[in-house]
C-alpha cells in the first residue's frame, strides 16, 4: 500500500496538480491521468499513465 505522506509530495508530471490514491492507481485530481503502482512504488511517468 502506498504511504499517505508519499502521496502528499507526489504531483502529476503532466500538470503538477495533486494526486490521490484510487484503488490500485494514483489519479491526478486535475487532468485525471492514472498512474500505475508497481511493487508498492508509484510510477509517475506520463508514458505509463492511462486516461
Ligand atoms: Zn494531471
Amino acid at each position: 500500500m502506498v504511504d499517505q505522506e508519499l502521496l502528499k509530495i507526489l504531483a502529476c508530471p503532466s500538470c503538477q496538480a495533486d494526486v490521490e490514491l484510487k484503488g490500485e492507481k494514483i489519479v491526478c485530481t486535475k487532468c485525471g491521468l492514472k498512474y500505475p503502482i508497481r511493487n508498492g512504488i508509484p510510477v509517475m511517468l506520463i508514458d505509463e499513465a492511462e486516461r
